[in-house]
This record gives C-alpha cells, structure tokens and sequence, in this order.
C-alpha cells in the first residue's frame, strides 16, 4: 500500500465507469477496484446481455459488453488506476476508510479519503435443491454463456421480466423450442419485449407456473412444475434450464459497516449518500426500481458529484444516524462446480493440440460471450499461464466432447489442466491445478 486515493470506487458496471469518469475529471486520485468473480463479471450485468436498445447515443443499439469496453475506455483516458480483484472487507470506522482487495495472489490493503460503492446486483435462483446439484449441468443464469450447448434442443426459462424474454429470445438462435415459466398470468416485461417474444414461433408459454423440481441425474432432463392457480403438477421435458428471477444486491462484503435495508440493498439519504460520511453508493446495489443502465450510469455521476462536494468540504452535509446491522459470518468468495480427476482430454485428441507438443497443458474453452471467460484469461495471463484456447462456438465438436467427457456440464469456461477438469472460473481450483503443472 503505497498511496491514499482521494476516490475509490468499487464496481465496474455502468455507475462505476461513470463515477470514474466525473472523478477523474474533478483531479481526484481515482482507483476502480473492477471485481473478479464474487457479485457477477466484471462490468456486470451488462456483461451478459446482447443488444442494448434503450442506453441514448446508441441509435441503432449497442452490445452490452461493446458498451462496457467503450465506457470503461473512456475512464481509462482520464488516467485513473484499477486493481483487477474483489474487495473481501472493508473498514469504515478508520480515516482514510480502508477497503480489502483479493485477486487470487493474497490479500492487499488499499486507503481511501472517499468510497463509491458500485457492486451491483448478482442473479438470483429458485433455491432448490435440484437446482443447486443440476447447475452447470444444463441449469445457468447466463443464455449467452451457456446458450451455444443447447443447439437444437428444447429449453426453458424462468420468470417474467425484460431478462427472461431477453434470453428466450436470444434462446431461439441455438434451441429448437424455449418455453417461459412465469408463475403469474401478467409478464413484468417491458411491452416492446413481450411482442417480439410473443412473435416469435420457437417461444411457448407456462403461464401461471412454478418450477418446484429440475429433473435429471448427471444432466437437466426437465422440469416439474406446478400450477400456481391449481396446484396441479405436470413435467415438461426440457435439457436446459436458465434461471432469471431478478438480482440480489451485492453487498456481503459492507454487511456491518454502513446501514443495508432488508433485502441487502444499500440505504441511501439525499441522494447517494451512505449511512457513512465519505461512503456514496450508486446503480443497482441501492436501487431497486429503476435498475437500468442508464439510471446506474447517472447515478455513478451523482456519487462522484457527492464524493466532490464531501472531499472539498464545500457544503456541511447532515449526516443521518441510521445505524449499520451486525456483520454476518462472511460469505465464501469461491463456488467450486466441479474439478473431475484425470478425465481424458477432448483436445489432447485433436491434430491441433497434438502439434503443440507437450508444452502445452492448459487448454480454455470459452465463448465469444462469456464475462467469465475474459477474466479467466487476465488471471492466467498475470500468472504467466500458457494455454490453448478452445472457442466452442467455432469448433462445435468441442462442445459435445466437454459434456461426454466431463458427466454432462455445459457450461464455460471449463479448463483442462494436466488431465484435471475444472468447470467454470474457479481460482481456488485453478491455483491448486496450475500449481501441479509443469507451467
Ligand atoms: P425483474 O424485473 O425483477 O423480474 C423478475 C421476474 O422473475 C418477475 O417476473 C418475477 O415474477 C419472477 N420471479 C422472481 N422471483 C421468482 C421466484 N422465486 N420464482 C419464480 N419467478 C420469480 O428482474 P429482471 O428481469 O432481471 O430485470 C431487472 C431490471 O433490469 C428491470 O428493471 C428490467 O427492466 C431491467 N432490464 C432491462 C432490460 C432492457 O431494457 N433491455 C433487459 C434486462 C433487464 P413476478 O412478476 O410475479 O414478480
């Protein structure tokens, strides 16, 4: 720890950026702690969505990554740092307040005059016990990840707002047939999204339904579902399940240190002020109607606004006494899917690979739209890893292999290391497989 920031904000979505961008422009010393893993990918929700039609500038839409890299861009420009890791603790009883960083290569202590906190909002799932063993294999929260496995097969998804028509919608590109589960009759959609999904041949409705079982062993082989008007149950068969219920805000790592309502969101006053001094929260982590880039975005602006008028002390700002909740046990930062023990290799197969040699050991698969795929490859690539990278969309047979040869997963990243398997961006796994390997 070399530096106290004037202005550290954490969070890489839309209200990040932004706030990253007015700080820098006010001649604050400003460091984006950008998130890894725990809370969603870097650059959040935005992260997993495909056209973007409503951000204003954008006239014929915008991807949502695309936007992300643009906005994120333009931070850059105004020579902000960032510290690619996710914040674990915070101290916000000390001046300069003290904020906890891990990226895999141990904890790191950061001080700062100012804090924005930006975390977002993570998705949330059914919470069934079929759910949670079936995850990965065939149940996701992320279409454009996971979406590409389901190639001419039939799917479904849960829930009834603008994410879940969005991925049916998108759904229809790989699978032959997608079915919304809602369990009302009303769709908390947007209108424009339910006429296109409601256009749109290849999406059936469940209306008036609730999953209360994903069924299958090693892989989804469909859904019970019960009537919520009835009670009356039936099974639809499906092999792929996307859960998109709506967000959970992200703040296991405040719990105890500034004042959350019930539901975890952060309790702002006049504004974004936070139930500490110094401490502004702004997007989706306290909002929980709006919810929207746009909305985030201007938000991030406002907490940069209030951090400047707090950090130049021009107005005395009347602080509430809203007292902050007990902290909790903390939150385990890693979720192991799987690590399979010398499973034969799809690649070690290929011509391709064979050529490689024996150097190389370490092969990614990945899809052009995976979040966690882009921050897999920066933690490999700071540890110095040499790896194959195996694009699913473009070598399909890949796809099929990863779900023989791993007991039915499909989902990505999912690496192969000296024989291991490991699904999904798990760094505790990785660290324990990389460090066994010859690289
Ligand atoms: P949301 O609007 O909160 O919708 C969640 C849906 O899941 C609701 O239909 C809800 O049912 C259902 N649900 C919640 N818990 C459930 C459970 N336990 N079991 C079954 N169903 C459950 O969440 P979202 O769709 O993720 O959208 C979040 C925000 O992002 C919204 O403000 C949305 O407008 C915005 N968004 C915008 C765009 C866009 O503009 N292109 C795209 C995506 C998201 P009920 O309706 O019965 O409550």
């Amino acid at each position: 720890m070399s530096q106290v920031y004037d202005v550290l904000i954490v969070g890489s979505g839309p209200a990040g950026w932004t706030a990253a961008i007015y700080a820098a422009r006010a001649n604050f010393r400003t460091v984006v702690v950008t998130g890894m893993q725990s809370g969603g990918p870097p650059g959040g929700q935005l992260m997993l969505t495909t056209l973007v039609e409503n951000y204003p500038g954008f006239d014929e839409g915008i991807l949502g990554p695309e936007l992300m890299e643009r906005m994120q861009r333009q931070a850059l420009r105004f020579g902000i740092s960032t510290i690619e890791a996710d914040v674990t603790r915070v101290d916000f009883s000390t001046r300069p307040f003290v904020v906890y960083t891990e990226d895999g290569f141990g904890e790191k202590k950061h001080e700062a005059r100012a804090v924005i906190i930006a975390t977002g909002a993570s998705a949330r799932w059914l919470g069934l016990p079929s759910e949670e063993r079936l995850r990965g294999r065939g149940v996701s929260s992320c279409a454009t990840c996971d979406g590409f496995f389901f190639r001419d097969q039939e799917v479904a998804v849960v829930g009834g707002g603008d994410t879940a028509l969005e991925e049916a919608i998108y759904l229809t590109r790989h699978a032959s047939k997608v079915t919304v589960i809602h369990r009302r009759d009303q769709l908390r959609a947007s209108k424009i999204l339910q006429e296109r999904a409601k256009a749109n041949p290849a999406i059936e409705w469940q209306l008036n339904k609730e999953v209360v079982e994903v069924l299958g062993d090693e892989r989804v082989k469909g859904v019970r579902l019960r009537d919520t008007r009835t009670g009356e149950e039936s099974v639809l068969p499906v092999s792929g399940l996307f859960i998109a219920i709506g967000h959970r805000p992200n703040t296991d790592p405040f719990r105890g240190q500034i004042a959350l309502d019930p539901d975890g969101f952060i309790v702002t006053e006049r504004n974004t002020q936070t139930s500490v001094p110094g401490v502004f929260a702004a997007g989706d982590v306290q909002d929980r109607r709006y919810r929207q880039a746009i909305t985030a975005a201007a938000s991030g602006a406002m907490a940069a606004l209030d951090a400047e008028e707090y950090l130049t002390g021009e107005r005395r700002i009347e602080w509430s006494e809203v007292k902050p909740e007990p902290a909790p046990a903390p939150a385990a930062s890693y979720t192991t899917m799987a690590v399979i023990d010398s499973a034969p290799s799809p690649v070690t197969r290929t011509a391709e690979n064979q050529s490689l040699g024996r150097r190389r050991k370490v092969v990614m698969y990945t899809t052009s739209w995976c979040p966690d795929c882009q921050a897999a490859k920066r933690f490999l690539a700071r540890r110095g890893v040499e790896y194959l990278e195996v694009d699913i969309e473009k070598d399909p047979k890949a796809a099929e292999m990863i779900e023989r040869w791993s007991g039915g997963y499909r989902t990505v990243p999912t690496f192969e290391i000296d024989g291991t398997i490991i699904v999904d961006f798990d760094r505790e796994a990785l660290e324990k497989a990389l460090s066994g390997s010859t690289q």
